[in-house]
C-alpha cells in the first residue's frame, strides 16, 4: 500500500512567542496544546489518505459517529526532548508505533504503517517545535497519537473509516519539587482487565474501567489504584497508567506481560539500562502476600512505578483494605533515583544514545 503524504496547511494565527513562553513557564501536564495537529484518514478499500498537518482545533462529529458510542478509539504517548545542542529527539517512537498496531489489531482498527506514525509525529515537532522546552529539566513535549472511528451509525460491528490524529502537549517536570513517593491503593475488588480482554492495548475503555477505582484510592488518601490479576486476584499487574517494578537489593522483578498488562515503552527499557548499570533485571510473578511479606521483613527494597509521563515514580505506602505498609522508609530508594537519572539522562542527551533509542528530528 502507498504512504500517505502529509501536506502542510501551518495556521496562519498561531501563538505569539510571548503567550507560548508565558504557556512553557508553567505548563503542567495535558492542559495546553500546541498550535498544530496532524490528521490522517482511512477508508476501506482506500487505505490511508489525506494526511494533512493543520491549524489545532475542535473536530466536528455526528452525534451517531461509532466511538462515542462502541469506544472504538486507541491511543499512544511519547515525549520529544529537547538536546544540548538545541536540536530535538523523540524517545523510541517505533516501539510506539508498533503497540498501536497491536492496539489497533485488538480493536479491530486498521493499522497504521510504522513509517507513517513516525512521520506524523516527526512533521508535528518539526512544525511545533518551538513547544519543545528548553534543555536542562524534566520538562518535554508529550505527543498523543490516536486513533477514532469515523463511520455513523449504529450498528455494532468494526467501522469502515477512520480518522488518525496527532496532538501534542507541553508536559512540565512531574515532581517540580523533588522526586517524591506516591501511595498506592491496592484494589482488591475492581480488576483493570481480564485474560483476553483488551489490558495489553492502549484503548479508552480501560481507563474508563479504571476511574471508579481512581476515586476510591483517592478517598482513601492514596495516589494511585494498583491493579492484581482477575482470576486469582493474587498476581501484581500494574498501576491504572504505569508498569511496576520491584526491587530486592541488585536484583529488579518487573510483572511478565500476561495479556492484561501494558507493555510500558519505559518498563522495556529499564529491563536494559538496569542490565549496563550492572544490575540483574527480570520478568516474573509477584504476589501481593510476596510483596507484603518481603517489603516487611525487608528484602524488598524498593518498589517503583514506570511510564512515558512520570518516567519512574517510587512507590511509598501501599494500603489495603486490612492493613497498610511502607517501602524503603517512605522515601526514595536508590537504586530507583539511579535508574530514573540513567533513563533522564539517556533522554535529555546527556549520556550516549547506545542503543539507538532516541530519534533525531
Ligand atoms: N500501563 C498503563 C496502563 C499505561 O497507561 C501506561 C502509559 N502508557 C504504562 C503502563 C506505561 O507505558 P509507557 O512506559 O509506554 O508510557
Amino acid at each position: 500500500m502507498t504512504q500517505p503524504t502529509i501536506e502542510l496547511k501551518p495556521s496562519a494565527t498561531p501563538l505569539s512567542s510571548a503567550e507560548r513562553e508565558a504557556i512553557l513557564a508553567n505548563p503542567g501536564f495535558g492542559r495546553h496544546f500546541t498550535d498544530h495537529m496532524v490528521t490522517i484518514k482511512w477508508t476501506e478499500g482506500r487505505g490511508w489518505h489525506d494526511g494533512q498537518l493543520v491549524p489545532y482545533g475542535p473536530l466536528s462529529l455526528d452525534p451517531a459517529n461509532m466511538t462515542l458510542h462502541y469506544a472504538q478509539e486507541i491511543f499512544e504517548g511519547l515525549k520529544a526532548y529537547r538536546q544540548p545542542d538545541g536540536s530535538v529527539a523523540t524517545f523510541r517512537p517505533d516501539k510506539n508505533a508498533k503497540r498501536f498496531q497491536a492496539s489497533a489489531r485488538r480493536l479491530g482498527m486498521p493499522e497504521l504503517p510504522v513509517e507513517t506514525f513516525i512521520e506524523a509525529c516527526d512533521v508535528l515537532v518539526q512544525q511545533d517545535r518551538a513547544w519543545v522546552p528548553a534543555h536542562g529539566g524534566e520538562e518535554s513535549l508529550y505527543l498523543r497519537p490516536f486513533m477514532i472511528a469515523t463511520e455513523v451509525g449504529l450498528g455494532v460491528k468494526p467501522a469502515n473509516e477512520y480518522l488518525f490524529l496527532v496532538i501534542a502537549s507541553p508536559a512540565g517536570a512531574y515532581f517540580a519539587g523533588g522526586v517524591k513517593p506516591v501511595s498506592i491503593w491496592l484494589s482488591e475488588d475492581r480488576v483493570r482487565a481480564v485474560p483476553g480482554g483488551m489490558g495489553d492495548a492502549k484503548t479508552g475503555g480501560n481507563y474508563a474501567a479504571s476511574l471508579l477505582a481512581q476515586a476510591e484510592a483517592a478517598a482513601k488518601g492514596c495516589d494511585q489504584v494498583c491493579y492484581l490479576d482477575a482470576v486469582e486476584h493474587k498476581w501484581v499487574e500494574e498501576l491504572g497508567g504505569m508498569n511496576l517494578y520491584f526491587v530486592y537489593g541488585d536484583k529488579i522483578i518487573t510483572p511478565s506481560l500476561t495479556g492484561s498488562i501494558l507493555e510500558g515503552v519505559t518498563r522495556d527499557s529499564l529491563l536494559t539500562v538496569a542490565r549496563d548499570l550492572g544490575y540483574e533485571s527480570e520478568e516474573g510473578r509477584v504476589s501481593i502476600d510476596q510483596w507484603q511479606r518481603d517489603a516487611e521483613n525487608g528484602t524488598l527494597t524498593e518498589v517503583f512505578a514506570c511510564g512515558t509521563a512520570a518516567v519512574i515514580t517510587p512507590v511509598g505506602t501501599v494500603k489495603r483494605t486490612a492493613t497498610e505498609w511502607q517501602q524503603s522508609g517512605g522515601e526514595p530508594g536508590k537504586v530507583t533515583l539511579r535508574l530514573r537519572e540513567a533513563l533522564l539522562d539517556i533522554q535529555r542527551g546527556v549520556t550516549s544514545d547506545e542503543h539507538g533509542w532516541m530519534h533525531p528530528l
